[in-house]
């Protein structure tokens, strides 16, 4: 195993919610740190003590470095970058801006996220598309042989997850890119889980557009999400919202989209929160994602190790590139029941039923799953704590 000098004890000096509660529910949403906190509650303060729409303007410099913060996460330009309020929000101004006609085919994976499916199904229905699954391979990741042998020029939209909320399982992001290069179809990734806990970089994924939240592994406040449109794609897309931020209003019946990806923002959202999204990415980039990665893998290796040792126990995660999130069965026990009996005891983790992830859980005879996602704050000893916690249960 690789030794880290990772400075757990000063990230948990910056989190104040670790001396309260293990908090295994990163991919839920993970432990505001000290200068995120401090970064909403002050700008919250601002806004009730000068006005909300002064304080913004006090404040423009900053609410500008955020869209930076987050170009310099992504490796992007800071005009390629929307900020939203959430990842589904980024996700469906994406979607919903892609251009799909009666014949056309869409393909995803078989780990798409729950909100995505729905509206690929939906959308598709109506439109008169084609909604396609690719194939996995002996790992259960998409499987990229399959999807080139899909590809032709129908395929206008090609709409996968990286990591889903119910299964460790990192898609080979990558290869997808490489595989649609030069293809025509529009390339959307789900990045939600993805992140704040590993290095995501859209120039090497070359995806047009990326979505994510600020809440999870970023630890932002709630309500908070970014969506990347890269520069030469967004000419091939047609906002399906517009308002006055969205767009200048060239005549009473003409208008321009805002040369930038703000087309695809709304212009009422919460700015303190924003600006603690923007503290979160600051926050990730002064540990860098690279450390961050190995931190988390690390633990999560020991995590699954205890728990697999456990009698009746059963990690869960495909993939052969392990992430944060770490889902298991345990053989005859209700989840959720041990899920609010380990709240109970400050054990924060989460259970997917089957309900809410079809295509993921229900194709794998899994009726329920209890979810343990690791940030980089917490330690050997709560993995420890914690599996000895499930072991008496
Ligand atoms: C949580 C999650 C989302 C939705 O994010 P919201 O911010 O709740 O809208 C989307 N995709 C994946 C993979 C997720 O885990």
């Amino acid at each position: 195993m690789i030794v880290t000098a990772f400075d757990v004890s000063r990230a948990r000096a910056l989190t104040p919610g670790c001396e309260r509660v293990i908090h295994f529910n990163n991919a839920g949403c993970g432990l505001m740190s000290q200068p995120v906190l401090d970064t909403v509650l002050e700008h919250t303060r601002l806004e009730a003590m000068m006005g909300s729409y002064e304080a913004a303007a006090r404040k423009a410099e900053a609410v500008n470095a955020v869209y930076t913060s987050l170009a310099t996460l992504l490796n992007c330009r800071a005009d390629e970058i929307a900020l939203t309020d959430g990842a589904t929000q980024s996700w469906h101004r994406a979607f919903h801006a892609v251009p799909l006609k009666k014949g056309d085919r869409v393909l995803t994976a078989n780990n798409e996220y729950n909100s995505n499916w729905l509206s690929l199904r939906r959308r598709c229905d109506q439109v008169g598309v084609s909604l396609e699954v690719v194939p996995s391979d002996a790992d259960g990741l998409i499987d990229i042989g399959a999807l080139k042998a899909m590809l032709d020029e129908r395929v206008k939209l090609v709409a996968i997850t990286q990591i889903t909320n119910s299964n460790g399982k990192v898609n080979p992001v990558e290869e997808v890119g490489a595989a649609l290069r030069g293809s025509g179809a529009i390339y959307l990734l789900d990045a939600c889980q993805a992140v704040g806990q590993m290095p995501v970089d859209v120039q090497r994924i070359g995806c047009d557009l990326l979505s994510g939240a600020g809440r999870k592994f970023l630890r932002g406040p709630r309500g908070t999400g970014f969506l990347h449109v890269r520069r030469e794609a967004m000419e091939k897309l047609d906002p399906m919202f517009i308002d006055i931020h969205s767009a200048n209003w060239t005549g009473l019946n003409t208008f321009e989209w805002k040369p930038d990806a703000k087309r695809f923002e709304v212009m009422e959202h919460n700015i303190a929160d924003r600006l603690g999204m923007g503290a979160a990415v600051d926050h990730a980039l002064s540990w860098g994602l690279d450390a961050i990665q190995e931190r988390i893998l690390s633990l999560s290796t020991l995590l699954r190790k205890r728990l697999s040792e456990l009698p009746g126990v059963q990690v869960r995660d495909q993939g052969t590139r392990p992430s944060g999130i770490n889902t298991f069965t345990i053989e005859g026990k209700d989840l959720m029941k041990l899920m609010l009996n380990l709240r109970a005891k400050g054990i924060n983790t989460s259970v997917t039923n089957f309900d809410w992830a079809w295509l993921d859980l229900k194709e794998r005879g899994i009726d329920s799953i209890m979810r343990a996602s690791l940030s980089y704050y917490n330690t050997e000893e709560e993995v420890e704590r914690f599996v000895e916690a499930v072991a008496k249960a």
